[in-house]
């Protein structure tokens, strides 16, 4: 028999996602860490993996480090669960929270995964398009989660890719509109020296989630956790795949708990040198750069494509948001190495040297 069955309906309008990865000599258009670890690190690392007993299965909620998660926020460790990335609970969220008949309200641009999330269990996706600057149109965004029709929402706090922290005062105001969940996607928090981690006692409805793809240099692995109240990793626990964590990552991140204090200069260089690309990005003519507290930083350039291009034959990979929706003719630059930082401000410069002059 030559024939197919067509596959379930709703994959019909989804497409895969695409990190637009291609060859280049410095990546700087995934958020990463641009540091692979080294050292002494990377010899516990090693030990640590020697260790695993390859043959077992993995311990199916990663208690070990679910225990050190736990104890670094001074929570029981009920209140964590570990995934494979971030995006594994993102998704497990939406299984969890969504569905047909449930509502998730999202505040683009952002994050594409969650959409994508939405529409792959069949959940309604409601809109409200962030404003001229990014921030998010709090007004409109409290009278539907009041309305009650919503079921989960995503605040992504620094957003990515358009850098900014979601004000305190407004996330305070919408725990308090709904319970729908409302998961603050702190992916980034760490660049941005800011929380809402102490919040969690008080707010049932509230789900943070956290990487270790960023700030802690391990996008290669795959692990991120999510705190929130027991009550609603009991539902997480339901829709998770049991051995999504494997072995090996475990026993990684457990050696990056133990030394995660070790991190702190690199954070602070990351943040430093994200200020001086800024700085020399804003006198650029014709580029607009967003505040950011995150570990890139989203711009708005003439011909943003091309420069796109341009960038990528000197060896550059930034991320073309040129032609997305709501991102029309912006590029977003994730902070790399001193070097590899010049040389992209650099490369763009001579860009922006080969545009005809702007009569004005
Ligand atoms: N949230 C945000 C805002 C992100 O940008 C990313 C990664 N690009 C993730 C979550 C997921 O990260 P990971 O799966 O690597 O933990």
């Amino acid at each position: 028999m030559n024939k197919l069955r067509a596959a379930a309906p709703l994959l019909e309008q989804l497409v895969p996602y695409d990190p637009k990865y291609l060859p280049a000599d410095a990546y700087l258009s995934a958020n990463e860490n641009a540091y692979n670890p080294e050292g002494a690190l990377r010899e516990a690392i090693a030990q640590a993996i020697a260790k695993v007993s390859l043959n077992r299965y993995p311990d199916p909620l990663a208690n070990g480090l679910r225990e050190r998660i736990a104890q670094a926020y001074d929570l029981e460790k009920d209140w964590v669960l570990v995934g494979n990335g971030g995006d594994e609970l993102l998704f497990n969220l939406a299984l969890a929270w969504g569905g047909p008949g449930r509502a998730f309200l999202n505040f683009p641009p952002t994050f594409s995964s969650y959409e994508a999330n939405a529409l792959l269990t069949g959940t309604t996706v409601i809109e409200v398009p962030r404003k001229a600057d990014w921030s998010i149109d709090e007004e409109a965004a409290l009278a539907i989660a009041a309305s009650g029709d919503v079921d989960f929402i995503v605040v992504t706090s620094p957003n990515n890719p358009t850098g900014a922290c979601a004000p305190d005062s407004f996330l305070r105001r919408l725990l308090e509109a709904t319970d729908a969940l409302i998961l603050v996607d702190e992916a980034y928090a760490e660049f941005a020296e800011h929380s809402l981690v102490d919040w969690l006692p008080e707010h049932k409805n509230l789900v943070i989630l956290r990487t270790f793809s960023k700030a802690y240099g391990l996008a290669g692995v795959r692990l991120g956790y999510v705190l929130a109240h027991p009550e609603v990793i009991t539902e997480l626990v339901k829709v998770r795949q049991p051995y999504s964590v494997d072995s090996v990552s475990q026993a990684i991140g457990e050696v990056i708990m133990d030394h995660r204090e070790e991190f702190a200069p690199r954070i602070a260089q990351t943040i430093a040198e994200r200020e001086t690309m800024a700085q020399a990005l804003s006198a650029l003519a014709g580029v607009t750069v967003y505040p950011s507290e995150a570990n890139y930083l989203l711009i708005s350039v003439p011909q943003a494509a091309q420069a796109w291009e341009y960038l990528y034959e000197q060896g550059i990979l930034v991320r073309d948001f040129s032609s997305a929706p709501y991102l029309e003719g912006h590029l977003r630059v994730s902070v790399g190495t001193p070097e590899e930082n010049q040389r992209f401000l650099k490369a763009l410069e001579e860009f922006l040297d080969t545009l005809p002059v702007q009569e004005g």
